[in-house]
């Protein structure tokens, strides 16, 4: 079996001349080289580390954070081959209809195009991740021999359903490392290079900065060479992906692709708060499958509350996906109200049980939430970045509201009841952590004033310059992201057949 490239042995000065250029090898990058499989293009996949963690390598990813409290940047993702699947937690839910939607009510969102554009990549992506069928709210017709649904009556807030990437025939039941997995296949490709240790430094602009020329590449080793493609598409992740353009200002003095000053803004992830609320529940316990993984005819899930369309679109909240997490004591306080109310409601209340909610909410596209170069550099000479980082009393109320409507629907439905634990932003901001999911900082818009990439991902104004992954989201949802940029860069790969091809 051939094997893959090492830029190590590459001479210098070298000038590699294929049709397409794939910058970095996560799950963005190898499924577009597998959906790009024996098609007439000649493809150099470049990925700047190895098949291992490697701390020199990964020390590239060094950054600041300034603001509110954020994961370094250089533990947020990982630096080889797979990218941050080395260390995903493989959870996949399909946006919804809504998250592609511009709504008056939340500045600077909508997609260029709606969830039916993405659609037919979905069933694909499902694939790629190792989730099961693509199967999601309908899950929960298929679950009650486990347990009843909790009643929620009508309202803002339903079960649905996560699904979990499940790696083939891996002993440990880990998710997918895209890097491993696909290792073989994409050796097998005969119309694929992968070339490891290849940094790509550089995105160099013809004179008329309509054009890309070509991408320098850089080993830690101290090899220097280009690759001079017909057309490029840059997967670093949403993080990197913007420093390679903001840092290629040779050309474009403000970086490519900036020039309305957009790249690096609107970043965006998940916030993830704890112990945001104590749901109680009158009668027993809940089924297992709302507070752990279930197997269900070998599909992996769990079920979580999230906000229907519906509700976002009337009660003006974006999106949501509330966890019920470990089952806590209620103290003499809680005690009292639960017995109080239910007796109110006229609900049986003798077998409560009560659990920590959590969450994972979407965040206000905020143009000041923002990645910027610094004077520092890394070991290659390139900039090293500046993450500024903020969320919103907004972004909190939003979701706080979502909470208040899961807490009258369990009321009116005289099943349960819930206790907010955060209402201040300083409590807010004592139990948050991240999804790690980078998210907007090359959005598309097809307007160029509004967006760094067109609906097809490309650079806007570089006719063969691409990007893929959810740096393109220009609004994010709640659901967690890889296997929805899977999907996207699917519909890239269909879009570049086209056009190369
Ligand atoms: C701890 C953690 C848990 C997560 N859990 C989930 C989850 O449960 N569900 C979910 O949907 N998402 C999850 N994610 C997010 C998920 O990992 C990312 O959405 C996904 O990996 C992004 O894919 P990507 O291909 O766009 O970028 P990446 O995975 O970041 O891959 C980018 C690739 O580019 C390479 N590269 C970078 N710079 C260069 C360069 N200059 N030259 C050449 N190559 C370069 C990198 O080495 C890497 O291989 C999690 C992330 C983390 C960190």
């Amino acid at each position: 079996m051939p094997q893959f490239l090492d830029a190590r042995a590459v001479p210098d000065g070298s000038v590699l001349s294929p049709d397409l250029a794939i910058i970095g090898g996560g799950p963005a990058g190898i499924s577009l080289a597998l959906a790009l499989a024996n098609s007439n293009l000649k493809i150099l996949l470049l990925e700047s580390g190895s098949m291992h963690f490697n701390a020199q390598t990964q020390n590239l990813y060094a950054g600041n954070e300034v603001g509110i409290p954020y994961v370094p940047l250089d533990e947020t993702r990982l630096r080889y081959l797979g990218g941050s699947t080395n260390h995903w937690g493989g959870w996949c839910r399909p946006l919804t209809e809504i998250d592609f939607e511009r709504r008056s009510s939340v500045p600077y969102s909508g997609w260029p195009f709606g969830r039916a554009t993405l659609e037919p990549y979905f069933p694909r992506a499902q694939k790629l991740v190792e989730a099961g069928p693509f199967v999601y709210d309908a899950l929960a017709d298929s679950v009650g021999g486990m347990g009843p649904l909790l009643e929620l009556g009508l309202g803002g807030v339903y079960s649905s359903f996560f699904q979990f990437s499940q790696w083939a025939g891996n002993p440990e039941h880990l998710p997918t490392h895209f890097g491993e997995r696909y290792a073989a296949d994409l050796k097998r490709i005969p119309n694929l290079d992968v070339m490891l240790y290849a940094n790509v430094t550089g995105l160099r602009l013809a004179a008329n900065a309509a054009t890309l020329d070509h991408l320098d590449i850089a080993t830690l080793s101290g090899r220097r060479f280009r690759v001079q493609p017909h057309a490029a598409v840059v997967a670093t992740g949403a993080i990197e992906s913007a420093r390679l353009l903001l840092a290629s200002n040779d050309v474009m003095a403000s970086g490519v692709g900036n020039q309305h000053d957009l790249v690096g803004r609107f970043f965006a992830d998940h916030a993830i708060p704890r112990n945001t609320a104590t749901l109680v529940i009158f009668r027993g316990a809940l089924p297992t499958y709302y507070t752990r993984t279930e197997v269900l005819s070998g599909l992996h899930f769990r079920a979580t509350l999230a906000a229907s369309d519906t509700f976002k679109r009337s009660a003006k909240v974006l999106g949501s996906l509330t966890t019920v997490e470990q089952t806590v004591a209620l103290d003499a306080v809680g005690t009292a109200a639960v017995t109080q109310t239910s007796s109110i409601l006229g609900a049986d209340a003798s077998g409560a049980s009560a659990y920590a909610l959590g969450c994972g909410f979407e965040l206000h596209p905020d143009p000041n939430r923002r990645l910027t170069l610094t004077s520092e550099r890394d070991a290659l000479g390139m900039p090293r970045l500046k993450l500024s980082m903020t969320i919103s009393d907004a972004d909190f109320t939003s979701y706080e509201r979502t909470l208040k409507e899961l807490g009258r629907q369990l009321l009116v439905a005289r099943s349960g009841m819930l206790r907010l634990n955060r209402t201040t932003r300083a409590d807010w901001l004592s139990g948050l952590s991240w999804g790690n999911h980078h998210m907007g900082t090359t959005r598309m818009h097809v307007d160029a004033r509004q967006g760094v990439a067109d609906a097809n991902g490309r650079v806007h104004g570089i006719a063969n310059l691409f990007l893929a992954g959810s740096g393109l989201f220009p609004t994010y949802g709640a659901s967690n992201p890889t296997m929805n940029l899977v999907a996207l860069t699917l519909r890239l790969a269909d879009h570049l057949k086209e056009v190369m091809v």
